[in-house]
């Protein structure tokens, strides 16, 4: 069997001009969708995600706010900031670009931005209502993936899906997201004897591991969904997943690439988060 590729650029473009549209009808309301975005420090990889969330934000009609501050910033000067953005009417989204240097503690600052401003959805009370079930903004990597399977017509319910990596931006969220859409769900992660038994059994198989081409056929069943997240660079220096694509995708039904799978989503649904948080401040007003 030769895989179905998901499209992720496709489906993302797709999104995108839904986003223009509804941005444009909001901005008629008086409302123009503001993200900012505060880096600290000068990771090149940070430097570059960020640039993309700007240019997004233009193409979309959003406002975009570039907030740089020194590695060597106190983490009061940084709350501070958050602080006034939290209360700024013209900001609806605010990220902060992880990882953040040693010395500011990661926790205070994601739960110092306000929940309705928590673009990203890493703040306990989004995580916490999106366990629930209830309204939330949802992280925008597994919101991505769940985009995908939606986009593709992959039926969820009664799926066994199986997740390779527990961290709280993917591997944790996407596993909720899956279980609130009736799918059974099994963790692994580097503590999980017999990796192959679990995956093998996966229907939809997720894999965020952030180890090169990790995953290979013999972890994956006939005619399974594949979901690739990770972004690695192999030894040649070239981009590419935690699946090993040219092998997986002779056996798998569906298989997202490495670049242009999940990657474009990800900025996609930080948008679509942005102009939801505008919207509800209409409502709020
Ligand atoms: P992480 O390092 O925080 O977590 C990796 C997970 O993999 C851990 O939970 C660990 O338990 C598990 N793991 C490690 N070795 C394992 C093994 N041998 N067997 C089974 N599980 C193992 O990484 P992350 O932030 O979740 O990111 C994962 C990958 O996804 C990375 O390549 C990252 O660059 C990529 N990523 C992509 C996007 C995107 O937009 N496409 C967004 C976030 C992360």
């Amino acid at each position: 069997m030769t895989a179905s590729i998901i499209n992720g650029k496709e489906i993302a473009a797709k999104k995108r001009m839904e986003i223009a549209e509804e941005v444009n009808r909001i901005k008629n309301l008086g409302v123009t969708p503001g993200l900012a975005v505060i880096l600290v420090g000068d990771n090149p990889a940070s430097q570059t995600y960020v640039k993309n969330k700007e240019k997004a934000c233009q193409e979309l009609g959003m406002n975009s706010v570039l907030i740089k501050m020194p590695e060597e910033i106190s983490e009061e000067s940084l709350l501070s900031k958050i602080a006034e953005l939290n209360n700024d009417p013209s900001i609806h989204g605010i990220l902060v670009q992880l990882p953040l240097p040693k010395h500011i503690e990661e926790k205070k600052v994601i739960e110092s931005i306000s929940p309705f401003k928590d673009v990203d959805g890493f703040h306990p009370i989004n995580i916490g209502r999106m366990m629930t079930g209830q309204d939330a903004f949802l992280p925008c990597t597994p919101y991505g993936i769940m985009v995908l399977l939606e986009e593709t017509d992959i039926s969820i319910a009664g799926k066994h899906v199986v997740v390779v990596g527990r961290s709280n931006i993917v591997g944790k969220p996407v596993g909720q997201l899956f279980l609130n859409k009736d799918a059974t769900v099994t963790y692994c992660h580097s503590k999980t004897k017999d990796l192959k038994i679990h995956t093998n059994q996966a229907d939809i198989l997720i894999a965020a591991v952030g180890i090169p081409n990790f995953i290979k056929a013999e972890h994956v069943k006939d005619g399974a969904v594949v979901i690739d997240v990770g972004i690695n660079r192999n030894e040649a220096g070239k981009l590419c997943g935690d699946v090993d694509f040219a092998e997986v995708s002779e056996k798998a039904g569906y298989i997202t690439p490495v670049p242009k799978g999940v990657g474009p989503m990800t900025i996609t649904m930080l948008m679509y988060n942005t102009l939801k948080s505008a919207a509800q401040s209409l409502n709020r007003n």
